[in-house]
């Protein structure tokens, strides 16, 4: 059930959120071992809060808060104070949460009860969640292949029915991938909409938090309810930074065709053709679009993001978070703590970007990087001149068999659609767009909306006409 859905029901009385909250925790009882999507679960205290809002819906009606009784699952790089906040990785293993993320605690102020903490790629680095500490998830649609990543956990435990809304963060497509792969919808919001404080950092000047749902209008209220200014973030906008980006009636849609031209599966685009044809169908506009500098994206990402990981990541020495593991002397003590406590993909991460921010390098490669950026936000204000949105598949590919990406490059190859619109700061939307076979398993794939800066509501307007609709 959606969010609006089970609203309606607890402000009729013909559910209540305490025997909705029973059901949350049967289903992850009866599927979670297969899937693995929870790192941790808070029944005891989820039941306790349902309770409470049950009473409280009696009481207020329709008058009661927002997501009152809503049960919401946070990946666990997102603070929730005296939890554990692990990001997936043994250095935190037993790092318990001090205080809650921003988001957290809005999500808490609109009634929001939080049922558990989800699993990830460690350090939400990966995209198949096959890089947490804690055993990879699995896709509740094919539990053969991976949920995505690096939110797989939260893409999962919507998609397999445990919760209406997961939290995740993206950084370079980890909200949009795994709703891709996982059937469900994913946002990214407008770099700076969101708040990031109480996220544990990855890429700073990257790092978005937004819902997995499943319908965009879920969405676009979670969104709502975790956006905005906050004194602890700096780089937090207010609502109107940008300027106005309307609704419209109908739409320009750009497809940017020439960066399909490789890698992309063949029935994947089938699909996306199949959508442009829909599109056009119900009166909006699709053309085609150049976007040269995109190309040149993923190269650029895998090099700002380990920059800023092997920046954000010194913090975790053994001393002040976490594990440690002990040594001759203060050296000594850094260097194993890391050593025993990083994974290969975070430690690969780490050496690449001290690599290119070191002096000998920074020009050729993190200054470069930073240059085509620059290129790349260039480019993207020249074509929102004439379309309204960019639309691309949301991956070239559908869910992979579990292992099958054993090379870090091909890995990296699933994020070229979507590391583009972080690199640009740019808002972007992922909702499924039917089916492809593999292994005779329809297999579901996402289709990814990008607006303006500050375009995050014509995104919901574009999602609830084209997708929610049709539901
Ligand atoms: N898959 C991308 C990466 O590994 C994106 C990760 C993310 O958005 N957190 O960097």
């Amino acid at each position: 059930m959606n969010i609006t859905q089970l609203r309606t029901q607890f402000i009729a009385g013909t559910l209540t959120p305490t025997a909705y909250m029973e059901q949350v925790f049967s289903v992850i009882a009866d599927k979670d071992t297969a899937v693995n999507a929870f790192l941790d679960t808070y029944k005891a205290e989820a039941i306790e809060q349902a309770k409470i809002a049950t009473a409280q819906y009696a009481e207020q009606g329709a008058l009661a808060p927002a997501l009152l009784g809503i049960p919401v699952a946070l990946k666990n790089n997102i603070l929730l104070q005296g939890k554990k906040a692990t990001a997936s990785s043994k250095i935190l293993e037993n790092y318990i949460a001090t205080y809650d993320a921003t988001i957290v605690t809005r999500l808490k102020e609109a009634g929001a009860i939080i049922i558990g903490a989800t699993n990830m790629d460690e350090f939400a680095m990966g995209g198949s969640t096959e890089n947490s500490a804690f055993g990879p998830t699995k896709n509740p649609l094919d539990v053969t292949r991976v949920p995505g990543g690096s939110s797989g956990g939260s893409a999962a435990a919507v998609a397999m029915g445990a919760v209406p809304v997961a939290i995740g963060t993206d950084t370079g497509g980890s909200v949009r991938q795994p709703a891709s792969y996982c059937g469900v919808v994913g946002f990214k919001p407008t770099y700076g909409a969101v708040s990031r404080y109480g996220l544990i950092a990855m890429g700073s000047s990257l790092d978005q938090a937004g819902p997995l749902t499943n319908t965009v209008a879920d969405a676009e209220l979670v969104h709502e309810i975790m956006s905005g200014l906050d004194p602890a973030d700096a780089t937090t906008i207010a609502e109107d930074t940008y300027p106005n980006v309307p609704v419209k009636e109908t739409y320009t849609f750009g497809v940017p065709r020439s960066f399909f031209a490789s890698g992309v599966d063949a029935d994947v685009l089938a699909q996306f053709e199949a959508k442009l044809v829909e599109l056009t169908a119900v009166g909006h506009t699709v053309v085609d679009i150049e976007l040269p500098m995109f190309e040149a994206g993923l190269a650029a990402y895998y090099i700002v993001m380990p920059a800023e990981v092997s920046s954000n990541l010194a913090r975790f020495d053994g001393i002040r978070y976490g594990l440690s593991a002990p040594g001759d002397n203060l050296l000594a003590v850094y260097e194993n703590s890391r050593a025993a406590g990083f994974g290969a993909e975070v430690k690969r991460r780490i050496l690449l970007g001290t690599y290119v921010l070191s002096s000998g390098y920074y020009d050729a490669y993190y200054g470069k990087a930073e240059l085509v950026r620059t290129k790349m936000r260039e480019e993207l204000a020249e074509v929102f001149k004439t379309v309204d949105c960019i639309v691309t598949p949301t991956a070239p590919t559908p869910a992979f068999v579990v292992g099958a990406q054993s090379d870090p490059l091909s890995m990296y190859s699933q994020d070229i659609f979507t590391v583009p619109v972080n690199l640009t700061g740019v808002p972007a939307l992922s909702v499924p767009m039917g089916t492809v076979e593999r292994d005779g398993v329809p297999l579901p794939v996402g289709v990814q909306y990008i607006g303006p800066h500050g375009g995050d509501s014509r995104l919901f307007d574009i999602g609830k006409k084209t997708y929610d609709s049709t539901l």
